[in-house]
């Protein structure tokens, strides 16, 4: 599949806002594997000395990690030290500066609860179910997912975390503890409650269509799409007839 221009790609959050919290901690290894991101190579591709600034880049970008910059301004700051170097918005330089710190703490995240195994039973794919939240992210949600997967693999600009999933008292080999129920909304109550318009404007007008008729079911709203030179990411499935798909779900 050819890449798709960021812009095209679902915004699930507010960039401008957005902040860090409770994230765990980066890992020195995302820190070592940034900057990988498609939008960057796209950038980047045929530049005579694009080593120096993907060097370059990676410096700031982990610089702001290390001080707990915002990406925004993290990105505004890439943006101004490279722009007699790249032609590109800042905008898009946000994006770049959000999406790699973002993942530096998810593998921050995975790290520690790989080390966790003991007492972990996976993870939980978990999007925030607001009214920016792309079908793709609201699809995936409530997944559950082994620990040595990485993830969440959500589009740029993306907003997903992923929720340690502890195994059961039973599985811990205490038979005759209750168990809690788990705090993990239900997506398609959800999507149920919203309004028409609410619903029309996360699905838009196609996709609508197809989902009040049966054909376009919530299990199959995200499509995992491979990209040269960084991650999968899962982006909205076309507005073509879709069938059920089977998901891991809590
Ligand atoms: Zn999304």
């Amino acid at each position: 599949m050819t890449a798709q221009p960021i812009e095209e790609l679902p915004t699930d959050v507010d960039i401008e806002t957005q902040e860090f919290v409770g994230w765990s901690v980066p890992s020195d290894a995302a820190l070592d594997s940034i900057v990988r991101s498609t939008v960057a190579t796209k950038l980047l591709d045929g530049l005579k000395n694009h080593e120096q600034i993907r060097e370059e880049l990676r410096r700031i970008l982990s610089q702001g990690l290390d001080d707990g910059v915002n990406p925004v301004t993290v990105g505004r700051t890439a943006q101004k030290a490279l722009e007699d170097y790249l032609q590109t918005t800042r905008a898009r330089m946000v994006t770049i500066a959000r999406t790699e710190m973002l993942d530096a703490y998810r593998q921050g995240a995975a790290l520690t609860q790989q080390a966790n195994s003991e007492v972990l039973a996976g993870w939980v794919w978990m999007s925030s179910l607001s009214e920016r939240t792309c079908p793709a992210c609201i699809s995936m949600h409530g997944t559950v997912h082994d620990l040595s997967e990485p993830g969440p693999d959500d589009h740029p600009n993306g907003a997903c975390y992923r929720m340690p999933l502890t195994k059961t008292w039973k599985e811990l080999g205490f038979k005759d503890i209750p168990e809690p129920s788990l705090v993990v909304p239900d997506k398609e109550q959800w999507f149920e409650s919203l309004s028409e318009l609410q619903q029309k404007q996360i699905l838009g007008p196609s996709r609508y269509d197809l989902w009040v008729n049966g054909q376009y079911p919530m299990s199959a709203w995200a499509t995992s799409r491979a990209n040269p030179g960084w991650r999968r990411s899962y982006i909205p499935s076309p507005a073509i007839p879709l069938k059920h798909k089977r998901q891991r779900v809590i």
